[in-house]
């Protein structure tokens, strides 16, 4: 099997060098294939996604991914900007489904914001529509408004649009992955506003029918952003869109108290994925050997669970993280009095010996 292994900017070579180190203590038959990305790739083929790197990730069974991004790119042409990079492979790729767990482990619920019963033991699943909405819906633009009371001024506009198709492979995705947890889906839309959501919900409760086995509910997203400040553990799997999903994805990542810990992967039909941390390339701390590596381990393990079909393997690392966890090793964002602050080598290092 092989994995194209792209690091990308800021703190992204360090975690995914600890992430890469797991990998290969578990001896599987992997071949790992590295390629710049995001600004290092600028800096080196003048393109954040040159087509060698495409071409290795095309090739590829799954992609490992770090971050990409620094804010001494911030003046190039958007289409040269380090995140052009994600946004290129999510297209080349037909990466359409992306999941976003958010787990609240036990050990760290006092980084949490949140009261500890609240977010204590939490386990949820966001599914987020990737390729469609408001963010790719075209006419968009800049413009003189023709007509309404403002006419005359310059207006910006989006258009959001959802297909019926594209609305039942996403609802696909999410019923099947509820079957492998507690097999409750609840669709997030604004369908007392919007026509496109609207349709998403006609979609959503025809597909559920052939999900008898899964409890299927709907909510708009102003009272979803609600609930999961409010009782956050009521949830099993949500399903939205783009849109609605960038938003409560990161809400979601909060509640769990650090961005650190969060896998995340985004996968086409075939289940061929792109598996990366939620956080950035944290440009602040790049360098300094301290950035949390386990949200790029957890991610290796999603990649090995849902590209590789090694679900045994997958959970020797989990069950890795949460003894390292449980031992009171952490990194700097991470950490409270009376645990051991460690570095992010070190905690590559104490996963690999959590393994056995
Ligand atoms: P960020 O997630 O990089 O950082 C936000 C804060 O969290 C920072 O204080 C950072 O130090 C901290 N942090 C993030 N990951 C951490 C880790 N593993 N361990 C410890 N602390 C961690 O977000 P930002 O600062 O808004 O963005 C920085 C750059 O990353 C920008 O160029 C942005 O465009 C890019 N970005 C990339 C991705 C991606 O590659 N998928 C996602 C988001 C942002």
């Amino acid at each position: 099997m092989n994995i194209a292994v792209l690091p990308g900017d800021g703190i992204g070579p360090e975690i995914v060098a600890e992430a890469v180190k797991v990998l290969k203590d578990l001896q599987l038959p992997l071949s790992m294939e590295t390629a710049p990305v995001g600004g290092a790739a600028y800096d080196i083929a003048g393109h954040p996604l040159p087509p060698a790197t495409l071409d290795l990730a095309k090739s590829a069974d799954a992609i490992l991914f770090g971050a990409v991004g620094d804010w001494k790119y911030d003046t190039l042409a958007r289409e040269l900007r380090p995140e052009q990079a994600i946004l290129g492979l999510r297209k080349h790729l037909a990466l359409f489904a992306n999941f976003r767990p958010a787990i609240c482990y036990q050990e760290l619920t006092a980084a949490s914001s949140l009261k500890p019963e609240i977010v204590g033991g939490l386990d949820i699943l966001i599914v987020r529509e990737l390729n469609g909405d408001i963010y790719f819906g075209s006419p968009k633009g800049i413009r003189n408004a023709p007509d309404g009371l403002f006419a005359g001024a310059r207006e910006g506009f989006d258009t959001m649009r959802y297909s019926e198709p594209e609305i039942e492979r996403i609802a696909h995705v999410a019923f099947e992955a509820a079957r492998k947890r507690h097999r409750k889906v609840c669709s997030v839309d604004k369908s007392n506003v919007l026509e496109t959501s609207q349709l998403w919900r006609e979609v959503m409760t025809r597909v559920a029918k052939e999900y008898s086995d899964v409890e299927l509910s709907h909510m708009y997203v102003d009272n979803a952003a609600m609930q999961l400040v409010k009782a956050p553990k009521s949830f099993d799997v949500i399903v939205t869109g783009n849109l609605f999903g960038d938003i409560l994805s990161d809400e979601a990542a909060m509640l769990t108290g650090s961005i650190g810990m969060l896998p995340s992967a985004s996968l086409d039909k075939n289940n061929k994925g792109l598996y990366e941390p939620s956080h950035g390339s944290a440009p602040d701390i790049a360098g300094k050997g301290i950035a949390n590596p386990l949200a790029t381990i957890l991610s290796a393990a999603m990649m090995l669970r849902f590209s590789l079909n090694l679900p045994k393997d997958a959970q020797r690392i989990e069950t890795a993280v949460q003894k390292v966890l449980v031992q009171g090793l952490r990194t700097a964002d991470i950490y409270t009095e009376g645990t051991q602050k460690i570095s992010t080598a070190q905690m590559g290092d104490a996963v690999v010996k959590a393994l056995g």
